[in-house]
């Protein structure tokens, strides 16, 4: 068999939904040498990842921790936790994210009322009061930042009407945390997950979660054994809580990446990083409207870290995608599901988020449109 030569990929410019660019001291923190998953510098590391998790969910959340995998580890673990075969859960669908979760919540045997809305839109609070009112439920799901479609959701009202109509709220925060404000305690988000490859720039494979305490009670009130045993916080609560006990071996290295990413988010600091993301989002936005270009989602709600972009008559999205990676080292994406070849998705995340990214691809976007 031939001897493969040492891997040597070539930088990419990454402005697709994700994974983003991550910054050389994330990468050199994964270069440090491994601990044991109970050696004590490990411990300490855990206890300032997670207090630095709080920070960027903003939540004094006890149960704040990041789950062992990627995004839909996040989002299979909330829902192998919270969801009870039988349990009514009302799924809010606008776009590819919002049907895995109501995939997920169907195997995990709840009784699910799907509320959907057009792809590219977002649900007003009344959507969500009037659907609670035709059948109550136990947990609403909602995708804060919806990276199929690019819409930024409102939450603040919907949480209280979930809250009085004695539900809990469980969202997607994979493509908003660390890009725009999340503030779970102010808006009183009850379950959230997201992931490290986005707004937290580092690679994939973690999902960072947090549970606030009406939820840690629903958890402790089960009246079934949760269905996974990876992902059953009840246990991995007592290796991540005071305990440290053993559940399964932590990926050491990401867990050294995402201490990193979140020093370095700590660093900007919360406001100032989000100002960045939504001056740079305007100005791809601005720079896209001289090429005559279009984005599928209105102002109002349109998510800094994620534009689509109409794909104009005539024109075929994959080779443009094509040419702007082989020709310019730039990788954006097309579209998902009912989105495929009529957008192109631009993520703007992270490291990634910068003035001179955005006028390469403008630059690069405008030759090959030419
Ligand atoms: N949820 C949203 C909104 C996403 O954008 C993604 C991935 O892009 C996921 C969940 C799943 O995350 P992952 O691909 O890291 O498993």
């Amino acid at each position: 068999m031939e001897y493969f030569k040492e891997l040597n990929t070539t930088p990419r410019i990454l402005l697709g939904p994700g994974p983003s660019m991550v910054h050389p001291r994330v990468l050199r923190a994964m270069a440090h040498p491994l601990v044991g998953h109970l050696d004590p510098q490990f411990v300490n590391l855990m206890n300032e990842v997670q207090e630095m998790l709080r920070y960027v969910f903003e939540t004094t959340n006890k149960l704040t921790l990041p789950i062992s995998g990627t995004g839909s580890a996040g989002m299979d673990a909330v829902c192998c936790n919270f969801v009870e075969p039988g349990d009514p859960v009302l799924v809010c669908t606008n776009g590819y994210f919002g049907e895995r979760l109501f995939e997920m919540v169907s195997r995990y045997g709840a009784d699910v009322t799907r509320l959907d809305r057009p792809w590219g839109s977002i649900f007003s609070p009344a959507d969500i009061k009037t659907a609670l009112e035709e059948k109550p439920a136990k947990i609403v799901t909602m995708v804060m930042a919806e990276t199929s479609t690019g819409t930024l959701q409102p939450l603040e009202e919907i949480a209280k009407i979930v809250h009085s109509h004695g539900a809990l709220l469980l969202v997607d925060c994979v493509t908003s945390l660390g890009g725009v404000p999340v503030r779970i305690d102010d808006t009183d988000i009850d379950i959230a997950y997201s992931c490290t490859q986005k707004g937290l720039g580092c690679p994939p494979g973690l999902a960072p979660v947090t549970i606030g305490p009406r939820a840690v009670e629903m958890l402790h009130r089960r009246k079934s054994k949760v269905p996974s045993w990876y992902f059953d916080l009840t246990e991995i609560e007592h290796y991540w809580g005071s305990e440290r006990s053993y559940h399964h071996t932590a990926p050491i290295s990401m867990c050294y990446a995402l201490r990193e990413g979140l020093r370095l988010v700590m660093e900007e600091g919360l406001e100032a990083r989000y100002k960045r993301h939504r001056e740079n989002a305007e100005l791809l936005w601005s720079g896209l409207q001289e090429l005559g270009l279009e984005a599928v989602v209105p102002y109002e709600y349109r998510l800094p870290t994620l534009t689509t972009i109409k794909v104009p008559d005539g024109v075929n999205a994959a080779e443009v995608s094509s040419r702007l990676l082989s020709e310019y080292n730039i990788e954006v994406a097309g579209g998902l599901g009912i989105f495929k070849g009529k957008v192109w998705r631009v993520g703007l995340m992270s490291y990634g988020s910068s003035k001179e990214n955005i006028v390469l691809l403008l630059g690069a976007l405008s030759r090959i449109l030419k």
